[in-house]
């Protein structure tokens, strides 16, 4: 890295949608922006979330400066806690004062709370950070208190929009500012760092102002109670629902523990508006007549255990629907979840309430992202030298090159970078010079990093195969066997089970007793010949490939 470079290396978030991470470092400084989580992919079996893979950041946390957090979305700080754990020591994260709330809150979950220096910022202010010196810059998003970072470094301006729109009428949070905007661009621009995750989208974002108009027409007309189901993090939409509710009369509880938790935490903040009992308990709310019940609900995304998906399956231990509720899902599936939002919609039918979601009522939800007109009117503003795509599956940053040219960056300055490639700026030039290690890291459970593929393949053939399993006894001196073998099978479907295991008994028996190296038994060298005598015993009369769990007891 020569003394007139700046290089941007991003640990997640391009050519995907989740996982938000960038460096951006000198020889001598390295700032790392948001430490998002992505949802795992549904042949991922088993695995909670999927974190990036931040040894580059641990390698060089001598030169870590700071974490930055442009705001409070999953996607952008829920790694936090897994990267504190990994570096096992104190660094210092930057962010406004609703994000650092919200983390804190799950730092204190994940008894991290002492690794983290939290320092709270708020827009407009600026700090230095070794040769940077940061700008915070609020922007409009879907969650208030979101920051673009203005990041002056030795070679030029680079730019960072965090997630942004352009929303001029917002319920909520900061009026993205053109003038500003205008005015950094006249100062110049290096390099644009941009969100182009709906750049596929034409035209502009609506206000988040239409989504408060459409919820005011549900709460002027709706019989019964109204739940609406959201994501919990979105503050600004429960900040609509709790105004609305306070005009038409109603009493609003949370349902479901994500939400519980936002509404406390942005209620101890001053983020939700003052109106002293409009939120209640759910155990008061049971004692109201339903017209004065409004009900704020986890699992927009029709998370299996969540509450809204409990009680689209009339199993939730308070809410049963009845035929006069109002469902609102608030909210569009990420990609990925069609499947199971669809599922909940139709189970909230089957239980005869009235649903309202995007197909049938389009404002009901509005995106917190720039459409293609803002995201090219961004780049008019600030005429960068070069741009930088991030926030999006490759085809978006291939579009966003495309629209980019329209609006004067020609394509060779815009570069497409894929998870851990290193790209070096200089005052005069963008090229990739290398790559670092970076990835993805599952997270099952509390363990980090041990899920393997192997442990995938495993639950993958569990689910969709069975398992079969041999338990054995085996002399120890000779390897013969002196018990069993016993033959078990689960999940395995066969029309004839039992002639099949009773073939797979004399195979095993035939392959132990038969030839072996000589020299005493070894457990290993058991399981493999069990696991491969019975796998092809199976596989040529089944076609099947279930998990071969061979249990060798040495007697
Ligand atoms: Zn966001
Ligand atoms: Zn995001």
């Amino acid at each position: 890295m020569t003394r007139a470079s700046v290089r941007v290396i991003p640990l997640g978030g391009v050519g995907e949608i989740g996982k938000n991470a960038t460096v951006i470092e000198t020889k001598t400084d390295l700032l790392l922006i948001d430490a998002g989580v992505k949802f795992p992919e549904e042949e991922m079996l088993g695995v909670d979330l999927v974190i990036p893979d931040f040894s580059y950041v641990l390698d060089n946390l001598h030169r870590l400066r700071g974490i930055l957090l442009t705001h409070s979305h999953e996607d952008h700080t829920g790694a936090i806690p897994y990267l504190l754990q990994q570096a096992g020591r104190r660094l210092p994260i930057f962010g406004s004062r609703l994000t650092l709330g919200l983390l804190r809150e799950k730092l204190r979950e994940q008894k991290v709370e002492h690794l983290a220096a939290l320092e709270e910022v708020t827009a407009g202010e600026r700090r230095r950070f070794g040769v940077f010196e940061v700008e915070f810059m609020g922007v409009s998003h879907s969650v208030p208190d979101s920051l673009a970072l203005i990041i002056r470094t030795p070679i030029g301006v680079f730019f960072h929009t965090g997630d942004w729109k352009f929303d001029d009428t917002p319920i909520q949070g900061y009026v993205t500012d053109v003038e500003h905007l205008r005015a950094l661009g006249d100062a110049g621009v290096l390099a644009l760092m941009s969100d182009c995750v709906r750049v596929e989208v034409p035209g502009r974002t609506p206000s988040e102002r239409v989504v408060a108009e459409a919820l005011a027409t549900i709460f002027a007309s709706a019989p019964g109670r109204i739940l609406v189901s959201t994501f919990a993090s979105n503050v600004t939409r429960l900040v609509e629902v709790i105004q609305l509710a306070h005009q038409h009369g109603r009493k609003v509880a949370a349902v479901g523990r994500a939400m519980e938790q936002t509404i406390r935490v942005a209620g101890e903040l001053g983020y939700l508006p003052p109106l002293p009992g409009v939120l209640v308990d759910l155990d008061q709310i049971r004692r109201l007549p339903p017209r004065q019940v409004a009900l704020l609900v986890s699992g927009s995304q029709g998370e299996p255990t969540s509450a809204l998906a409990r009680i689209a399956a009339n199993d939730h231990p308070v809410i049963r629907l009845r035929k006069d509720d109002t469902v609102v899902l608030s909210a569009t599936p990420i990609p990925g979840n069609e499947e199971t939002v669809g599922q909940t919609i139709d189970n909230l039918f089957r239980r005869g309430a009235r649903v309202i979601y995007r197909a049938v009522m389009e404002n009901v939800h509005v995106s917190g992202h720039a459409s293609r007109d803002e995201l090219r009117y961004l780049i008019e503003l600030l005429r960068p030298r070069f741009c930088l795509p991030l926030h999006g599956e490759y085809r978006m940053m291939v579009l966003y090159r495309d629209l980019a040219a329209t609006a004067g960056v020609p394509p060779e300055r815009t570069c497409l970078a894929e998870i851990g490639e290193v790209v070096e700026f200089t005052p005069q030039s963008v090229r990739k010079v290398g790559r670092v290690k970076a990835g993805a890291v599952l997270v099952d459970g509390l363990t980090v990093g041990r899920v393997t593929h192997v442990v995938l393949r495993d639950r993958r053939r569990l689910a969709e195969e069975g398992i079969i399993i041999a338990a054995v006894a085996v002399d120890r001196e000779t390897g013969r066997v002196v018990g069993g073998p016993e033959l078990a099978a689960r999940g395995f479907v066969h029309a004839d089970l039992e002639g099949l295991l009773e073939r797979a008994k004399r195979e095993i028996l035939k392959t132990l007793n038969g030839r072996r190296p000589r020299g005493e038994a070894e457990y290993g060298y058991l399981v493999g010949k069990i696991k491969e005598s019975l796998g092809r015993l199976i596989f040529s009369e089944t076609r099947r490939h279930p998990l071969i769990l061979p249990l060798v007891t040495e007697v």
